[in-house]
């Protein structure tokens, strides 16, 4: 690891920056917005009156703490001792809502009367939708057309929980059109409404606070792990799209220079073909979404749509902490493909009877590219992020094509 000028798990001690990645990069009327709501996360995240709020909420809701789980089927398989951090169990199927709850507590605590979300898959639209409909807030969510077609069981769901779904026809029809026109609605009506935004990306304070909110799973995967065998892990690992699961992974243990750290981003069809969404492994740093971060684009700094088999994936950038991280080597970021995740979505499902969601699949095949590095008692931590049922439709051809059900 190099000398880090910062601790890791310091960052940002210059406000909304993480080295050269992060920042405010908005139109001049929409900074008093992120300022106040940089000033009242901050305020929030230190009243005990708030954090308590939440952890009931978490508690009660959500149904925290996930359990850890050890898989020794897949631990004789691989050559490790693995363990699930259990997201799946999380009330809508995935981490998501750790940060919704955080999000619209804090919407009600500075008087916003409605909010406004992005969504790509429509996991983040429909964990928004879910806590908009738990607090009676009114909700909106921009959605791209084409995800629109992609993703009708969660328009329905999101439908079905009284949010309003509002099809985004600019660009490519995606999550990157779904997050500029969301932004732009916000710009002009940041008086009344909260902008609920769904990972470690955004403006200053977004990438902290959702860091913040996700943080929960690694201070319980570190407690439950100390409490199981009295010491740390030798690895943790997540997969990565926009990076929320994995920053709330990783950020309790960023200190601990014993604990191997890896990030896996998605390789689509393999790197040099072109189609994938592994920004840092095909990326260059640049300006999306308001911070500096690894983007996928071209010469003339046009976005470029990422591809994976996995909608979660989906998403040309990456939080700016991750862009630090992996310039200061303190994490390791590799890539699996869509083949990859899809032997090791089938691995899971009959080795362990748990069926992992596409994204924690992209994590889990890497951990079996690893087995030769390790020994078989070593521990390895692998975020466990999302329940497999939102996948069904989409892996069932898959695996008939290749005749492998
Ligand atoms: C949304 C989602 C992701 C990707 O988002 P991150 O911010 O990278 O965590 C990964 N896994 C699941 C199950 C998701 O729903």
């Amino acid at each position: 690891m190099r000398q880090s000028r910062a601790r890791a798990g310091e960052a940002p001690r210059v406000l909304g920056r993480f080295g050269d990645f992060g920042g405010m990069y908005v139109p001049e009327t929409l900074v008093p917005a992120c300022q106040e709501l940089d000033r009242a996360f901050r305020d929030a995240w230190g009243d005990p009156a708030f954090r308590n709020e939440l952890d009931h909420l978490l508690r009660t809701y959500a149904g925290r703490p996930s359990p850890l789980t050890e898989c020794d089927r897949l631990g004789e398989e691989l050559g490790c001792r693995i363990l699930f951090k259990r997201e799946d169990l999380n009330h809508t199927g995935s981490h998501k809502i750790n940060n919704c709850l955080g999000q619209i507590l804090l919407a009600k605590r500075m008087g916003k009367t409605r909010i406004i979300a992005e969504t790509g898959a429509g996991q983040h639209g429909v964990a928004t939708a879910t806590v908009c409909a738990r607090f009676g807030l009114p909700c909106v969510v921009y959605m791209g057309a084409t995800d629109v077609e992609r993703q009708k069981p969660n328009v329905f769901r999101m439908k079905l929980l009284g949010a309003e779904v509002i099809p985004v026809t600019s660009g490519t029809g995606t999550l990157k059109d779904a997050m500029n026109e969301a932004l732009r609605y916000w710009v002009a009506n940041a008086e009344t409404h909260f902008y609920i935004i769904g990972t470690v990306a955004g403006p200053h304070p977004y990438p902290l606070m959702v860091r913040d909110f996700q943080s929960v799973i690694g201070r319980e995967a570190r407690q439950q792990i100390m409490d199981a065998e009295g010491r740390l892990p030798d690895t943790i690992v997540a997969c990565i799209g926009g990076g929320s699961n994995a920053m709330g992974l990783f950020h309790p243990f960023l200190d601990d220079e014993s604990v191997r750290i890896f990030g896996v981003e998605a390789a689509g069809k393999g790197i040099p073909s072109g189609l994938h969404a592994a920004s840092l492994a095909g990326g260059t740093p640049g300006v999306l979404h308001g911070n500096r971060t690894y983007l996928l684009q071209d010469d003339d700094g046009q976005i470029i749509d990422a591809h994976s088999i996995s909608a979660g994936l989906d998403y040309p950038g990456i939080g700016p902490e991750h862009s630090w991280l992996h310039d200061m080597e303190r994490v390791e970021y590799v890539s699996a493909t869509d083949e990859q995740a899809l032997d090791a979505f089938q691995l899971c499902s009959r080795l362990e009877g748990i069926i992992p969601a596409l994204e924690p699949s992209h994590a889990l095949s890497f951990v079996g590219t690893i087995i030769g590095d390790m020994d078989k008692d070593e521990i390895v931590i692998l975020n466990m992020c999302g329940r497999g049922d939102k996948d069904l439709g989409a892996v069932l051809p898959m695996l008939e094509e290749r005749g492998k059900l």
